[in-house]
């Protein structure tokens, strides 16, 4: 008899197996020998009171569970047929596989590196400010989501299948645990050994993967794509083209324009990232000044309404550091990652504000890109603010937050995990009006919500900016392509279809389906 029950264990028990046993048997009314196995299928920590972990189990009485396989096996391929992917993010890498399993041959054209030799571009962004634009946090192998935080919790469960996209991160040397935990993570110290097996797969599959490979132009012919050029000079052909460039890619979406490709605006939101030390996270989530030491580094997640536009946490990084993320010299973007360990003295989360079209009207004239123009302008503001140099610089605008809400310059910053350095800025000056204005009110509520929220020691830095891409690239709702041009798959963030690793990996998959349906059809 299989029975599902809902377990509830003390954080210091979580990983004690015979403890789950012994519970439910005590639930259950039969003893321990009955009890053949406990399987958890989802654990989440509650920390509304004193926090316990709720784990939902699979619980065998005197039978014992088939033995479940999850394991893809993925097969050379030996169909003539290709499809172009241009990006290697997860988008990339999700179709690449995908289209493995239908047994079409993906030719993957990336214009970082491959992970390893990113890594050098990345201690030269935070040691020496320098910023390679085809090598960095957002571009290489694995795209944004490589050096990421690794947080796997999506919302787009209607899209897809996310239970498979945990599975084969595991296949690919995940930890298992991802697949029960509710908020799923893996972390920047793992994600490249998983990206890499994950480039093992496709090439040992008969795939093809081209590093430093920009794509510069598409050639279309009679209304359908026909290749690509890479870095301006070699051209190859392919059946179709699934472009993934992600939401940092601003000159593909110039390019698509040029040559008539439909884009729409859409919403997206900026601000700014708070920094706070973790202690007072946990000390606010945990309702405890004691030990915390059996409990994760708090997390949270908050939202509000302020005057007709949502304000809220976004990306929220426990035990983990503000990252450099700009893509080219001369601008400023803050993102944040965490170690699997999650075990750094910082607290830090994306706090940004929605954007509408009305939001960016000064740039009306050049629409559908407004919203990359205001994303352009405040990422060079936020630069020229920190730096003293004209080009090199990786020093973000910063502000205390109990400074910002009196709309005061702090005299001091606080001590914070962002490597390149913070300069003292008045950011409720310079951000736009609604943003400002949003951040400010939004500050006031949480910190009578998470009391300590609004602290002396909550630092803000500039520039959120790329929270999505503030362009979509039209797409047929059933067929997945572009209307213009026939076997154009515009995919995952970039496209405007995916807001992080899981939904984008989904959308990945959905479009290799689509251009796999599209080949046969040809
Ligand atoms: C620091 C950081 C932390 C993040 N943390 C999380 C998190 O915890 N959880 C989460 O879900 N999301 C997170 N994200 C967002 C997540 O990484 C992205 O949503 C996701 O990677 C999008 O996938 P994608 O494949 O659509 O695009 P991307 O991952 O952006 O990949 C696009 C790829 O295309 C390549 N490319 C661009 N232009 C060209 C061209 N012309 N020719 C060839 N190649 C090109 C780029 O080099 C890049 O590798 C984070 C992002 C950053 C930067």
């Amino acid at each position: 008899m299989k029975r599902q029950l809902e377990i509830i264990l003390s954080p210091e028990k979580i990983n004690d197996k015979s403890e789950l046993i012994n519970t439910a048997s005590k639930i259950l009314k039969k003893s321990t020998d009955e009890i053949k196995s406990v399987i958890v299928k989802k654990r989440s920590l509650d920390a509304r009171k004193s926090p316990v972990y709720r784990i939902l189990c699979d619980v065998y009485v005197n039978e014992n569970p088939s033995a479940e396989n999850k394991i893809i096996s993925y097969i050379p391929v030996k169909s003539k047929k290709k499809v172009i992917i241009v990006g290697f993010g997860p988008g990339g890498m999700f179709a690449a596989l995908r289209l493995i399993e239908l047994g079409i041959r993906p030719i993957v054209f990336e214009r970082g590196k491959d992970v390893q030799a990113r890594r050098k571009d990345l201690r030269a962004i935070q040691q020496f400010h320098k910023v390679n634009p085809n090598s960095n946090y957002c571009f290489g192998e694995g795209g944004a989501g490589t050096y990421s935080d690794g947080k796997l919790y999506t919302r787009s469960t209607k899209r897809g299948d996310v239970n498979k996209i945990l599975d084969i991160f595991v296949q690919h040397g995940a930890n298992p645990e991802i697949t029960i935990d509710a908020h799923p993570h893996i972390g920047s110290n793992k994600l490249p050994k998983i990206v890499k097996a994950i480039r093992e797969t496709i090439i040992n599959c008969g795939g093809e993967i081209h590093f430093d490979s920009c794509i510069t132009d598409f050639k279309f012919k009679n209304g359908k794509a026909e290749g690509v050029v890479v870095n301006d000079t070699e051209e190859f052909e392919g059946d179709s083209i699934i472009i993934s460039t992600g939401h940092s890619a601003r000159d593909i979406i110039f390019l698509l324009h040029k040559k008539n490709i439909q884009l729409e605006q859409k919403p997206f939101a900026m601000g700014v990232r708070i920094e706070h030390p973790q202690a007072l996270i946990n000390e606010i989530q945990y309702h405890t000044k004691g030990n915390t030491e059996s409990l994760p580094a708090a997390s949270y997640n908050i939202s509000c309404n302020i005057d007709n536009r949502g304000v809220y946490s976004f990306c929220m990084c426990p035990g983990g550091i503000i990252v450099p993320a700009a893509t080219s010299p001369g601008e400023v973007v803050v993102n944040g990652m965490s170690l699997s360990r999650r075990d750094s003295p910082f607290a830090n989360s994306g706090f940004v504000v929605t954007v509408s079209e009305s939001d960016t009207k000064k740039f009306e004239q050049h629409n559908p890109f407004s919203g990359v123009m205001l994303q352009q302008e405040l990422e060079k503001l936020s630069f020229e603010l920190a730096n003293n140099s004209t080009e090199d610089g990786q020093k973000a605008p910063a502000q205390r937050a109990t400074d910002f809400v009196k709309g005061k310059l702090s005299a001091t910053l606080p001590k914070s995990s962002y490597i390149p350095g913070l300069t003292s800025v008045p950011l409720h000056e310079v951000l736009p009006n609604f943003i400002s204005s949003g951040i400010k009110q939004a500050l006031l509520y949480f910190g009578k919500r998470m009391k300590g929220y609004l602290s002396d020691e909550a630092v803000l830095v500039g520039v959120e900016s790329r929270t999505s891409s503030p362009i979509r690239v039209t797409r047929d709702k059933e067929s997945l392509m572009s209307p213009q041009i026939e076997g154009l798959f515009p995919c995952g963030e970039g496209g405007g279809y995916a807001g992080g690793i899981v939904s984008a990996a989904i959308d990945g998959e959905n479009c290799a389906n689509a251009a796999a349906k599209y080949i046969s059809a040809k």
